[in-house]
């Protein structure tokens, strides 16, 4: 037996029992004739004492020991003289009978400490070390115990467990795919999922009415600070249901895991939200709610005063930041310089200052009066002491660029506290999004996604005004400002998906190409069905009041999608590239 109990484990009510322990040596000194050694496992870490004198050949050992070593300690639990509250097994130690060197260790390059001195770099290609570290142990504890908490609710909810394959056909429609030469099929690539959408939607055609999967994905896409080109998903679909019932059954799943893995009570209710007022009033379809500061349109106060960067423009909005006013010109400079940035995209920043005695002064004083001033901010919501900022352009774009600079400045205020929790439902997003650049919509979700019933007179219409306004019963779970999930009711009818397609600009023989297997099976009793699917990484993230999700996963790849580690991606010798016929042409079918 290596060892009996775990290094987090003894207390002292233990006192007097001989144990033996298994573990790392976190670090060891001598004081005073005594040495002491920490020991640590993933439970935690016990002090060991060795006396100099009584056991000279132990202290020889000790004297050996490098940081990291794996080693095995037998001993007697005692009393510690010097108690450390810090930690759960800080009022014992262990004397020491028995010591052995189970594997000696090379000086690891950083330190295994709550607080590293490591980089980043140096880090992730020791990950295993990194791992070692208490931050991310409990990272991995945490996404254990979101794991099992999601099976044991949707268990009991009766949803199956189905698992879905990895080697699909490769139909890029959003995001790029990741694909896979096949050698027995010469010349011929599987694609790697981006989700299981379609095969969830099968499942359903095959009459498992309530499914689920913690499933990775797989996306080429350039890597935003917070992306990872594999992930997980809570995936899940079921049959017979509206969009009510899909919120209902998720919002349920919601409450469990906050109250199961960390412990906190959401409202019995979680907000709804249209995506238009989320547009309108925080700039953003995933608005943090947790404080106010919401947009406010002065469009047609503003215009015909003679400035002419506000004339000119579809829209200009507002928000109050409250408590502000005292900012100096260098801050407001900054800021102005802030919105510049191509991250943003603005032009520039017009601001009112409220002060505290009710006056206001404003950087385009030249073109208003004190009390056109006072009416903009008061419409901009302002109280005394707040700073308006303005912003304007094309009205979608300009929202989106107030909420950005509205995260900012909630940010700057602290009202973005990790451990508050306001989670939202925003619903009613509109089915296409009309892109300039290509000329041509594209599925705001995707193209399984459904018109609104009382939407497809608009659908079926050619007009480009009526298809903008087709909505879905479409939704996503939004968390303090990350969009932690989302899903819609699904088309179930052939000919409607057909004419999704048709609306998307993919031909008939392209569909049929790329997606005849589900129209086909759309052909043989679909029922209607609807579903949704979380980002798990995210999710336990965010449950850990972190806003990146490298850390709850235990082997992540870098901003370059590299796995710096393993140093993959990498070449692969000649012969491979034959096999694959990837340096030459596969002979015709
Ligand atoms: N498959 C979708 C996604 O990955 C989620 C869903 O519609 O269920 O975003």
């Amino acid at each position: 037996m290596y060892r009996t109990h775990t290094c987090g484990e003894l207390r002292l009510s233990d006192t007097g029992q001989t144990v033996t322990l298994a573990g790392w040596v976190q670090k060891s000194r001598r004081m005073g004739g005594m040495s002491f050694v920490d020991i640590r496992d993933r439970y935690g870490i016990t002090q060991l004492r060795i006396d100099e004198t009584t056991d000279p050949k132990i202290s020889e050992t000790v004297a050996r020991l490098g940081r990291e070593f794996v080693i095995q300690a037998t001993g007697v639990v005692e009393e510690r003289q010097s108690k450390n509250a810090k930690i759960p097994t800080g009022e014992i130690e262990i004397r020491l009978t028995d010591l052995k060197v189970l594997n000696a260790s090379l000086t690891p390059p950083f330190t295994i400490e709550d607080e590293s001195d490591g980089g980043e770099d140096i880090r992730a290609k020791y990950r295993y070390l990194d791992l070692r570290r208490g931050p991310l142990k409990r990272a991995l504890m945490l996404r254990h115990r979101m794991a099992h908490e999601v099976r044991n609710y949707l268990d009991g909810k009766g949803f199956l467990e189905i698992e879905t394959p990895f080697l699909i056909k490769s139909t890029p429609e959003g995001a790029r795919d990741f694909v896979v030469p096949s050698r027995m099929n010469p010349g011929e690539f599987y694609a790697l999922p981006q989700s299981p959408q379609t095969f969830k939607q099968l499942l359903m055609v095959a009459g498992y009415d309530r499914y689920f999967q913690i499933v990775r994905c797989f996306r080429d896409e350039d890597l935003r600070a917070d992306r990872q080109p594999e992930f997980t998903q809570i995936d899940c679909e079921m049959s017979f249901v509206e969009q009510e019932d899909v919120l209902e059954v998720f919002e349920g799943m919601m409450r469990h895991l906050f109250k199961e893995v960390i412990g906190v009570e959401i409202a019995p209710k979680i907000p709804r939200m249209s995506w238009y007022d989320a547009m309108d009033n925080y700039g953003s379809d995933k608005p943090d709610i947790r404080y106010g500061m919401k947009i406010h349109e002065i469009t047609s106060l503003v215009q015909g005063h003679g400035f002419s960067v506000f004339d000119g423009v579809e829209y200009v909005g507002a928000i109050a930041v409250p408590g502000c006013a005292g900012y100096t010109r260098k801050q407001t400079d900054e800021l102005t310089e802030w919105v510049k940035r191509p991250q943003v995209g603005a032009k520039g920043l017009v601001y009112i200052k409220v002060n505290e005695d009710g006056s206001v002064k404003s950087s385009v004083d030249k073109f208003y009066t004190p009390e056109e001033v006072q009416a903009i901010a008061a419409a901009a919501g302002a109280q005394k002491g707040d700073l308006v900022l303005v912003l304007c352009g094309a009205k979608r774009k300009a929202q989106t660029m107030l909420g950005v600079l509205r995260i900012e400045m909630g940010n700057r205020l602290g009202l973005r506290n990790p451990h508050e929790y306001a989670p939202l439902w925003v619903v009613d997003f509109p089915l296409l999004e009309w892109d300039d650049e290509t000329q041509r919509f594209y599925a705001m979700h995707h193209p399984f996604t459904a018109p609104k019933p009382e939407h497809l007179d608009w659908f079926y219409s050619n007009k480009k005004e009526d298809l903008e306004r087709v909505c879905a019963n479409a939704y996503d779970f939004v968390l303090n400002g990350v969009e932690l999930g989302g899903g819609s009711i699904r088309i179930h009818e052939a000919d409607v998906q057909q004419r999704m397609f048709e609306v998307l600009g993919i031909s008939k023989e392209d569909a049929d190409y790329k997606f005849g297997f589900i129209i086909n099976a759309f052909k043989f009793g679909a029922p209607p069905h609807g579903g949704l699917a979380f980002g798990f990484d995210r999710v336990c993230a965010l449950f850990g009041g972190q806003e990146t999700i490298r850390d709850y996963i235990a082997f992540p790849k870098n901003n370059m999608g590299r796995d710096v580690m393993l140093d993959a991606p990498s070449r692969i010798d000649d012969v491979q590239m034959d096999e694959l016929f990837l340096r030459s042409t596969a002979p015709e079918k």
